[in-house]
């Protein structure tokens, strides 16, 4: 009787509302001593598996320009059961919430950008230079939207990235797999209407464009029969109403009132009405924007998330929104399927490390090998160098390596 009841939970897990009915209706239910709890209220990365029919997204940003421990700026990641990966957004902070999921970054290739704040875009340099220290090995793509002027765009905006990033290219790039650095860049039409921009291994990426200045856009992914939607930043449109109607997951920006955004950011009242009204989406109109289009499940963002905001923008909200709705903050799940939307609490490893290589690295592209100047050459420290030499020694030793540090450029061997 008690396997059957433990089964019928485990069963049903994808709503966490109807275990909390079976424990409101007073039934024992009792876990075995020694298995795995048939259930969990939080979801470890990398210990479960995503089933073929699954989607899987993680907030890997859910927060403000302002600088926060507890929430870095805007970036969600999504998981389909076929393999894909996506990143939509990659605001500052977002580079260290992905890494704590324990992803190889050769499966993380994929970034669509909604436009290029720093809150949503600040990371994607840091990702893309130093990807293939942490193990990237295959090309970075990159999608994002045109702009006002050519040099607004995002085409332009990654050959100025290439540009002034020219020295790190130039020396860490001479010591690594040199293929983590290609880039490809994909850069459409801003104001496209339900364009597709991605079409590839039955996913279907449709554009929108987004009233946030111009050059905004927002993102509807298409997969095996559901439906993702990523507002990135913008005002409630005409476009998100039409095409964004009935999604499963509706993730749209929502700020806090402009009252409160003058007493925590010490605002003024013009400033805040702008920036909280005009600029970005504010609740009582998320929650409008929510009812127009009748998600599944609804997820507001882009505010700090607090034991003393979040019961002000959810009043807000339910003005004008009854629906399931969750109040986004870092490492918020949702698993995704015909069934069901399950949320969850993500439990990041602090401590994480890159995962392992995905295929055999090749050598660092000799032609392409920093020449130190003979400044810094003839500045080495000679008896710090004779340790390091004994260090190298004893590294070839027991590895049975014949490393070279000249390779390298390196000076210390020379001066034995
Ligand atoms: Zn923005
Ligand atoms: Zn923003």
């Amino acid at each position: 009787m008690l396997l059957i009841l433990g089964l019928a939970v485990w069963g049903l897990d994808v709503e966490v509302r109807v275990r909390t009915a079976g424990a409101a209706s007073g039934g024992p239910s009792e876990w075995s001593r020694t298995q795995p709890f048939p259930d969990r209220d939080v979801y470890y990365p990398g210990t479960e598996a995503l089933a073929s029919d699954e989607m899987r997204v993680v907030a890997c940003g859910t927060g403000m320009p302002q600088p926060r421990l507890k929430q870095a700026a805007a970036c969600f990641l999504v998981e389909l059961g076929n393999g894909d990966k996506f990143i939509f957004d990659m605001g500052e902070g977002s580079f260290e919430r992905i890494m704590a999921l324990g992803i190889p970054l050769d499966q993380l290739d994929k970034v669509f950008l909604g436009h290029l704040h720093l809150d949503h875009a600040g990371d994607f340099p840091a990702f893309y230079f130093t990807g293939p220290v942490n193990n990237r090995l295959t090309p970075l793509r990159l999608w994002g939207p045109s702009g006002v002027r050519p040099e607004w765009g995002t085409k332009t905006w990654a050959a100025k990235m290439q540009e002034q990033w020219a020295w790190e290219k130039a020396g860490r790039g001479s010591a690594v797999d040199p293929r983590g650095h290609a880039l490809e860049v994909n850069e459409f039409d801003w104001m496209a209407v339900n364009a597709v921009v991605y079409n590839e291994n039955g996913v279907v990426i449709r554009t929108l464009p987004a009233i946030h200045l111009d050059q905004s856009v927002s993102f509807i992914l298409e997969w095996n029969g559901l439906r993702f939607a990523f507002s990135s930043d913008t005002l409630p449109n005409k476009w998100w109403k039409e095409h964004a109607t009935n999604v499963d997951l509706s993730i749209h920006e929502c700020f806090i009132p402009p009252q409160m955004m003058m007493e925590r950011y010490g605002m003024a009242p013009s400033e805040a009405v702008m920036v909280g009204t005009q600029g970005h989406t504010a609740a009582q109109a998320f929650g409008k924007i929510m009812s127009l289009t009748s998600p599944r499940h609804a997820v507001c963002y882009h505010f700090q998330n607090d034991f003393d905001t979040a019961p002000v923008v959810l009043s807000e909200i339910r003005k004008t929104y009854d629906g399931p709705l969750d109040l986004a903050t870092d490492f918020m799940t949702w698993n995704v399927t015909k069934d069901g939307i399950r949320t969850r609490m993500g439990v990041p490893n602090h401590e994480s490390f890159p995962a392992p290589v995905q295929m055999v690295k090749q050598p660092p592209d000799s032609m392409k090998a920093y020449q130190w100047t003979e400044f810094s050459l003839g500045g080495v420290e000679p008896e710090s160098a004779r340790v390091t030499n004994e260090l190298i020694a004893e590294f070839n030793k027991r590895n049975g390596t014949d490393v070279k540090p000249s390779l390298t450029g390196l000076p210390f061997m020379k001066k034995e």
